[in-house]
């Protein structure tokens, strides 16, 4: 990747919020209700800071430490850091303090830990998305299906973690209409979950949609989508 060519990397932003905004109306939803987090794990910190002062306010990253590298260089500007890889328990204290929001809450040993650490530390109760694993595929990280309405009375218990709502990645990468399922299976999810969980627990985002399938998840409902690649192509 090379940072010779920076207005690549503007026109890619401006097309996939075109996209973004063009299936939020499709959903019969405004542009703003849904929210771009961009994927930085590909890229160095100037790549990042450029996307920044290109109005890109979320960023991701997959692995706890690279975002906490990229939280330390970029210290100085605006910028609100997505976890939306796994987090091992032993990186969670050094986790919180630099996340705006978790989308991988995929067990409660996890869950458990984060609450424990937050108590501890006196924070402000954790933002945090439960990833389910709505395909089903053994490599995937996240709660079955069945095993979400049991989870609203552990959630209700833990002070310090403040679910928003759920995450998912579609089961086969390139098949749209499979990954067009897994977004709508995810949707169903939350909206039955609101009637199951305990009223003090939000379930009202949906973190869904990447790349290949962004528009898709847009038009089933995503609230949060999660593009990397797409910002890169040709830089
Ligand atoms: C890398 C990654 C993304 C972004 O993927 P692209 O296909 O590059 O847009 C989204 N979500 C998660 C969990 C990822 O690890």
């Amino acid at each position: 990747m090379t940072m010779n060519d920076g207005s690549r990397l503007i026109d890619n932003l401006q097309s996939v919020r075109g996209r973004i905004a063009d299936a939020a109306r499709r959903s019969g939803r405004s542009p703003d209700a849904v929210k771009l987090v961009a994927v930085t794990k590909y890229v160095g910190v100037e790549i990042a800071r450029r996307l920044v002062e290109a109005g890109c306010r979320d960023l991701g990253e997959a692995r706890p430490q690279a975002l906490w590298q990229k939280a330390e260089a970029l210290a100085d500007e605006p910028i609100g850091w997505h976890l939306i890889g796994h987090l091992q328990r032993n990186k969670v204290a050094r986790t919180l303090p630099l996340a705006r929001l978790i989308h991988s809450g995929d067990s409660l040993r996890l869950i458990a830990a984060i609450e424990a650490e937050a108590a501890g530390a006196a924070l402000v109760p954790v933002p945090l998305l439960i990833e389910v694993n709505v395909s089903g595929d053994a490599s995937k990280h996240g709660f079955r299906p069945d095993e979400l309405d049991a989870l609203g009375e552990q959630l209700r218990q833990c002070r310090h973690v403040a679910v928003t709502g759920l995450m998912c990645m579609a089961g086969r990468e390139g098949d749209l209409e499979s990954a067009r399922r897994d977004f709508e299976a995810l949707r169903r999810l939350r909206d039955r979950l609101r009637s199951v969980w305990p009223a003090a627990i939000a379930v009202d985002d949906l973190s869904m949609g990447m790349s290949g399938d962004f528009e898709v998840a847009i038009e089933e409902g995503a609230t949060i989508v999660r593009v990397g690649s797409a910002l890169f192509e040709g830089t």
